[in-house]
C-alpha cells in the first residue's frame, strides 16, 4: 500500500466514498505524495512522452502558428503568451527559439506559465533560463490583455466525475472501500440538470465523464480572447463528445489499474473537445482537427526535410521515426486532436477551419 492509499483510505473511512474528482486530484496534486508533486514523469525513464518530448517540430510549428495568428489580428502589443501545463518547459524552448525572427513578436510578449507543480516549476525555469516568466496557479491570474495560448495534454489531466445512466437519472461512480482494498461502487440515482442534454443518446448502463475545472478553465479563456483578441490551441487525445469509461492509469509506459497504487501513475481521461467549445463561447472555435493533418498543414514535412539534411545515421533514424510518430495515423496523428479558439469575426489560427 502507498502512504498515499492509506490517507484516502482514512478519508473514506471518515467521510465516505469519494467522487472520483476528488481521487484523481488527491492522487495528482496531493502536497506531499501526489504525483505530479513529487517527480518528472515525462521522457524514456519516465511513465510516458508527450509530443513536445518526442521531437522540438512540435514546439516549433505550434510557435509559428500562434505568432501568425498574433500578425493576423494585427500585432497587438503588449499581449500574454501563456502555455498551461508546460511539463518539462520543452515545448516552450522549441516556441521561443522559433518565434525569435518573427518581428515584434518577442518585445510585445509577456510570458506566462500556468503550472500547479512546485518540483515542475523548478523544471521549466532551468529548460527556459529566462529572466521574464512569470508563473501562476490558475488561469484567472492572467492578466486583462490578448491572450496567446497553447495547452498540450493538460486538460486530460483535469480531475473528471463519473456518472453512469439509470432509468430516469444517473448514478455517480464513487471511491470507497471494499475490504482495504480501493474500489468503485455506484451513488443513489438522481437528476443531473448538466446532463439532460445526454439522456436522448444514452441508454441505462452507459457511463458519460463531466469535467468542470476543464470547462471553467475553457471557460475563461474564452472570455479573455472574445474580449481582447488572442488564439487558443488546445492538443489532446478525445473527442468532439465523450462516451463511456475513458479514465486511465499510465506507469512506466504501460496500462495500469487506477486504483491499485494512487500517487505512483499517471491518471487521465480523454478530452470531451464539445465541452470545451461550449464553455468557450463567446469565443470562437474551429473544427475539431487531427493532430497530423494539423502539422502537416502547417509544414511539417519540408520542415523534418530540412532538419533531416543535417543529420546522419541512427540520429536521421530516430529524427524520421519522430516525425511518423507525430502525424502517422496509427500513432498519434489522429488520436490526439486540435481544437483552436479564436475571437468572433476574426480568422482562424493557420492550419485549422472554422
Ligand atoms: N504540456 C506538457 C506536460 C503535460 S502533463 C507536455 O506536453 O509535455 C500535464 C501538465 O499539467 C503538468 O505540467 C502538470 O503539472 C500540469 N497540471 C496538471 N493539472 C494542473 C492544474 N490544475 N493547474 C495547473 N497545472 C496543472
Amino acid at each position: 500500500m502507498t502512504a498515499l492509499a492509506g490517507v484516502i483510505a482514512a478519508r473514506i473511512r471518515a467521510t465516505g466514498p469519494m467522487s472520483l474528482a476528488d481521487y484523481m486530484a488527491t492522487c495528482l496534486m496531493d502536497p506531499r505524495h501526489g504525483y505530479y508533486a513529487t517527480r518528472d514523469p515525462f521522457g524514456a525513464g519516465g511513465d510516458f512522452t508527450t509530443a513536445p518530448e518526442i521531437s522540438q517540430m512540435f514546439g516549433e510549428l505550434t510557435g509559428l502558428c500562434l505568432a501568425q495568428a498574433w500578425l493576423d489580428q494585427g500585432a497587438p502589443a503588449p499581449f500574454t503568451l501563456a502555455e498551461t501545463g508546460p511539463g518539462r518547459g520543452t515545448l516552450m524552448a522549441d516556441f521561443l527559439r522559433a518565434t525569435r525572427a518573427v518581428p515584434g513578436f518577442h518585445a510585445a510578449m509577456r510570458l506566462h506559465l500556468v503550472e500547479s507543480s512546485p518540483a515542475l516549476r523548478e523544471t521549466q525555469a532551468a529548460t527556459l533560463g529566462r529572466d521574464d516568466v512569470t508563473w501562476c496557479d490558475r488561469v484567472e491570474a492572467l492578466p486583462e490583455a490578448p491572450l496567446f495560448l497553447v495547452a498540450n495534454e493538460f486538460f486530460d489531466a483535469l480531475p473528471i466525475r463519473q456518472f453512469q445512466r439509470g432509468q430516469t437519472g444517473w448514478h455517480e461512480r464513487v471511491v470507497g472501500l471494499s475490504g482495504d482494498r480501493l474500489a468503485l461502487g455506484l451513488g443513489p440515482e438522481g437528476p443531473l440538470p448538466a446532463l439532460d442534454h445526454r439522456l436522448a443518446e444514452t441508454r441505462p448502463g452507459d457511463i458519460v465523464e463531466t469535467c468542470a475545472p476543464g470547462a471553467a478553465i475553457a471557460g475563461d479563456i474564452g472570455a479573455r480572447i472574445a474580449a481582447h483578441g488572442g488564439a487558443a490551441l488546445i492538443v489532446d487525445y478525445g473527442d468532439w463528445r465523450s462516451l463511456g469509461d475513458t479514465f486511465q492509469a499510465v506507469a512506466g509506459h504501460a496500462p495500469t489499474d487506477p486504483f491499485a497504487a494512487p500517487g505512483m501513475a499517471d491518471l487521465t481521461a480523454h478530452v470531451d473537445f464539445e465541452a470545451l467549445a461550449r464553455a468557450a463561447a463567446p469565443a470562437a472555435h474551429t473544427r475539431l482537427t487531427p493532430q497530423g493533418l494539423f502539422l502537416e498543414r502547417l509544414g511539417i514535412a519540408a520542415r523534418a526535410e530540412a532538419l533531416a539534411r543535417g543529420l546522419t545515421g541512427t540520429a536521421r533514424e530516430s529524427h524520421l521515426a519522430a516525425y511518423r510518430r507525430l502525424t502517422d495515423a496509427g500513432e498519434m496523428g489522429t488520436l490526439f486532436k486540435v481544437l483552436g479558439l479564436f475571437p468572433p469575426g476574426a480568422s482562424p489560427p493557420p492550419g485549422l477551419e472554422p
